[in-house]
């Protein structure tokens, strides 16, 4: 599409066409007013998107929809997503061997076994028990608004052993959170267990990409166009590199903090969004002959033995992320994001040391598909966290993203919704 065949003039620009950039869109397009969607990169999705590889459905990065985001119910239809779930509970290494860890009211089958499991100490489950009931009964929006400290110091407060933190806890949140220090919000850790609690996680049998194209499918042709990168933002129009300028009452910035943070910038320097820093992540995809575990669970190395904090067999939640006959195995690697080829490479061959470990030396003969390396992962979310930030900066100008709520698909898909109605509002005055 080239820049020649974009209107000059509509009611409400996009820069960015992920979650939240389709979420607004979606918002302002059902209100009957024009929108039109520039995204720079090649395809819609932003942080979610998916690619096949020598027949293989790898994700960029490794990451799950929960299903118990509010969020899913308002905007998404998963079973038109195929959604492809993981069985409650975990696995769990030790340094000696997995253990199975689940919550005994969804899986009453393992509640020996979890009870039994040497993740950490029996009143640390009782603790667990506990803590879920109450995060079970509670509503997201609540637990956003209670006191605030860090991750870690809430454990510790509840009474949680470092045994049962380092086992447990730390690669499951840090893990979900892109946080192995636990210094995130104990907010959102909260609302991450109360969603694993109440619902499962899991991804689209078409790989998470899925999800983003079901938003865009929703507006009109045309309404997103790819390949165009904005340059700079301004009261009533943004600009195209090439020159090009797209002019509309409302102009909604929807990229990643930090770019959003450098576009609404003047030329002082001063920026109307503060840039929220980075969490990095990386994912190793391996190809593999055979399931190292028959399990549908997730795997969270509780021994710290390697970069892997999580392990995934994702063609046992969803087969149609392998070829027939094949296996698919996913290692994430929060904290780090390798710039090269160089140390991508020495990434893997730490994470295939790690399984080696774990699964003998048929690791040896697994392939490396791909390692992906993110900067920007997921925004900062340091306590005390604000988890609804202003979206709408005055002058028809406009904000979404992970950053103006909760750093997940929730808070993106949220941020834009709740970006796309102010826009309407502020179209209709
Ligand atoms: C590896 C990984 C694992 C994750 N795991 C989970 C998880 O398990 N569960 C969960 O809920 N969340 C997870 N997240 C977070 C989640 O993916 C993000 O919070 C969410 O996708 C952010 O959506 P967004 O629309 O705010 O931003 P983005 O998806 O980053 O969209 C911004 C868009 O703006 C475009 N853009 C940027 N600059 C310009 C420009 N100048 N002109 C035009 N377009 C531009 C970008 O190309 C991009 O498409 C994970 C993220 C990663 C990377």
């Amino acid at each position: 599409m080239s820049a020649a065949q974009l209107p000059d003039q509509v009611d409400a620009v996009v820069v960015g066409a992920g979650l939240a950039g389709l979420a607004a869109a979606r918002a302002v397009h059902t209100a009957g007013r024009s929108v039109l969607v520039l995204e720079a990169g090649d395809g819609v999705g932003g942080r979610l998107r998916t690619d096949v590889v020598d027949g293989f459905t790898l994700d960029r990065g490794f990451q799950v929809l929960l299903t118990a985001y509010p969020e899913v119910k308002a905007q998404l239809d998963l079973d038109a997503l195929d959604f492809r779930r993981f069985d409650p509970g975990a696995l769990v290494w030790t340094g000696r061997r997995l253990y199975t860890m689940a919550d005994p009211r969804r899986r009453p089958s393992l509640m020996v076994a979890s009870g039994v499991a040497p993740v950490g100490a029996m009143l640390d489950k009782v603790r667990l028990a506990g803590l879920v009931h109450r995060l079970r009964k509670k509503d997201p929006a609540d637990l956003l608004r209670a006191p605030d400290r860090t991750t870690i110091q809430s454990l510790r407060d509840i009474g949680f052993t470092t045994r049962m933190i380092d086992r447990f806890f730390r690669p499951l949140l840090g893990g979900i959170q892109l946080d192995e220090g636990l210094t995130g919000s104990a907010r959102m850790s909260d609302v991450v267990l109360h969603c694993l609690a109440v619902g499962d996680a899991g991804v689209p049998a078409k790989g998470m990409q899925a999800i983003p194209e079901q938003l865009a499918a929703r507006l009109p042709d045309r309404a997103v166009r790819l390949g165009h990168e904005v340059v700079s933002v301004g009261q009533g129009e943004v600009r195209l590199a090439g020159g090009r300028v797209v002019r509309a009452d409302a102009v909604v910035v929807a990229t990643e903090g930090p770019v959003a943070s450098r576009l609404l910038a003047d030329e002082t320097g001063h920026t109307a969004v503060a840039d929220p820093g980075s969490r990095p992540v990386a994912a190793v995809w391996f190809a593999a002959p055979a399931p190292p575990v028959h399990h549908k669970l997730i795997i969270l190395d509780g021994a710290h033995s390697g970069p892997a904090l999580n392990v995934a067999v994702m063609s046992s939640v969803a087969p149609e992320y392998a070829p027939d006959g094949q296996t698919l195995v996913v290692a994430a690697c929060p904290g780090v994001a390798p710039a090269d080829d160089e140390g991508r490479a020495v990434l893997a061959a730490e994470v295939r040391a790690q399984l080696t470990r774990w699964w003998g030396r048929g690791v040896a003969d697994w392939r490396v598909l791909r390692v992906d390396a993110i900067h920007h992962g997921q925004p900062e979310h340091r306590p005390p966290f604000d988890p609804k930030r202003r979206v709408a900066l005055g002058d028809g100008m406009f904000v979404c993203g992970d950053h103006r709520d909760t750093p997940s698909i929730q808070g993106a898909l949220f941020s834009g919704r709740r970006c796309g109605n102010a826009v309407v509002e502020s179209l209709a005055g």
